[in-house]
């Protein structure tokens, strides 16, 4: 079954978001095969508009009440991007809950009215017939503050959770990607480690919460799914299904099955065989395999990259990411990039392209249905080279990204050339040298924008194919799930196989 990549809640300006539809649509088109767009609909139990509160009680309505003036033309639009085999279009809009936690609802069925409700089962309940889920989403703040509920929740009607987002990760309180959103911390009660210690079973989904039209934008939450076609119903069927998985941006391509059953499955057995395939985008640092939450296998990442040292001078294959960005500019730098190999193949790209980093509404923000058109796409790709134009910004803090960047799979040996050109400026390297270290250069004497192309990783480094048994049955359900962090931070979270008794 092949791996498909999509965003199921991202927003834009057809609620409190900004850019336009048909732009975010483009946008998931270039980097994803499937994507749902989510407006803000509705908040039951909203704060009152107290001292203070004005403005955000305000733009939440007004959003609100955008949507609902809109909804037709959402319907249409989203609908008309839908084209099996090519990319694929979900319907969906979030309904907020200081009570039961932020929820987005997910349909494949294009008649999907607007509709209102005290929870998420009154809101499914109100749209049945349809086929519809609801997926709860930023887990992790405080219970009763639009947190997760794992009192109320049920797995027949979300069988999907978020666990990764703009927001950060609900995963635990001890996961990377702590939440610093001005909704505040997360709390280890509404986790998904929470969920999962009640035994509750839902697959794992990342998607962006993007709010300036930009779905898939790399770093903040994709999801992958096992599905059999690039069709509405092929992809709703694996996530009901649970065969899914979610990713921080990377596309990090896992297989994890037990007795070849795939992640989500729900079985019985009492000789468990585990294998565990994965195929990363950057060097692997370390991958755990989970048992009831507690660590039961570690593939140790600096033992993958010892292995690789005595075998990198053979040919073989390499994964080199070219990234661009750095600089002053906030409103955006446009480049114009390409990548050639010489005396080897360019066997695969890969785009990490990010959109405007906004996750809310601000007073000085206004929306311009155009700010989420930045350009980003390949231009053209042969097996001897890529080129792509894409947008950059000024990062927005020292320790927070706003690059653009390509990863490129070579196929060679230390001797094959990498001839890397941006706007003017130019990197010449040889994969060898790129094993030893990384390559930069500037476009401008000083405070300029930037070119780094980023040390080679052998495949060795970035793949793991391991078996395992397990024949010791510990409790009525024992959940197994596992986790993949990269070295340059990204990582992925695989949804949990759950043996019963
Ligand atoms: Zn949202």
């Amino acid at each position: 079954m092949p791996l498909y990549w999509g965003d199921l809640h991202n927003h834009c300006g057809i609620s409190y978001g900004f850019g336009g539809l048909e732009n975010a649509l483009q946008a998931a088109k270039g980097q994803l095969d499937f994507c749902a767009i989510i407006g803000h609909a509705s908040w039951y139990d909203i704060p009152a508009r107290t001292e203070g509160l004005e403005y955000l009680v305000d733009f939440h309505k007004e959003g609100f009440a955008k949507l609902r003036n809109h909804w037709d033309y959402v319907l249409e639009t989203v609908k008309s991007f839908n084209v099996p085999g090519e990319f694929v279009t979900f319907q969906g809009y979030e309904a907020h809950s200081s009570k039961y936690g932020d929820h987005h609802f997910l349909s494949p069925d294009d008649d999907f009215p607007l509709v209102e409700g005290e929870s998420p089962a009154a809101i499914v309940e109100k749209l049945a017939p349809r086929r519809v889920i609801a997926v709860p989403h930023h887990v992790g703040y405080t219970p009763g503050y639009r947190g997760g509920n794992w009192d109320r929740f049920s797995a027949a009607i979300s069988p999907i959770v978020e666990v990764y987002s703009k927001h950060g990760s609900g995963m635990s309180d001890q996961s990377p990607f702590p939440y610093y959103h001005d909704m505040g911390p997360r709390d280890s009660r509404s986790s998904v480690y929470a969920a999962l210690a009640r035994k509750l079973r839902f697959g794992f989904v990342g998607s962006t919460d993007h709010h300036a039209g930009y779905p898939g934008s790399y770093g903040d939450g994709r999801l992958a799914v096992l599905a059999d076609a690039k069709t509405r119903e092929s992809i709703w069927e694996a996530i009901l299904a649970r065969r899914t998985y979610a990713v921080t941006g990377d596309k990090i391509e896992c297989k994890f099955t037990m007795n070849g059953l795939p992640m989500g499955s729900e079985t019985t057995a009492s000789q468990r065989r585990f294998e565990l395939n994965v195929t990363a985008c950057d060097q692997i640092d370390k991958i755990v395999v989970y048992k009831n939450l507690r660590p039961w296998k570690v593939v140790n990442g600096e033992l993958l990259a010892g292995q690789s040292s005595g075998v990198s001078q053979t040919a073989g294959k390499y994964k080199v990411k070219v990234e661009l960005g750095w600089g002053n500019n906030k409103a955006g730098f446009e480049w114009d990039a390409i990548a050639e190999v010489r005396g080897g193949k360019l066997a695969a790209v890969e785009t990490c392209f990010r959109g405007r980093s906004i996750l809310a509404p601000t007073p000085e923000l206004r929306d311009d249905p155009t700010m989420n058109a930045l350009g980003n796409r390949i231009v053209s790709q042969s097996d001897q080279a890529v080129a792509w134009s894409c947008m950059s910004f000024k990062n927005p803090t020292t320790l927070h990204p706003h690059t653009a960047a390509v990863i490129l799979e070579v196929e060679g040996d230390v001797g094959t050339e990498l001839h890397i050109k941006a706007n003017g400026a130019e990197i010449k390297t040889t994969v060898g040298e790129l094993l030893g270290g990384n390559r930069t250069v500037h476009l401008q004497p000083y405070n300029s924008e930037a070119i780094m192309v980023h040390r080679a990783i052998p495949q060795q480094a970035y793949t793991v194919s391991e078996v395992w048994t397990d024949t010791l049955a510990e409790s009525e359900c024992d959940v197994y799930h596992a986790e993949i962090k990269q070295v340059n931070g990204q990582c992925a979270w695989i949804s949990p196989i759950y043996v019963l008794a």
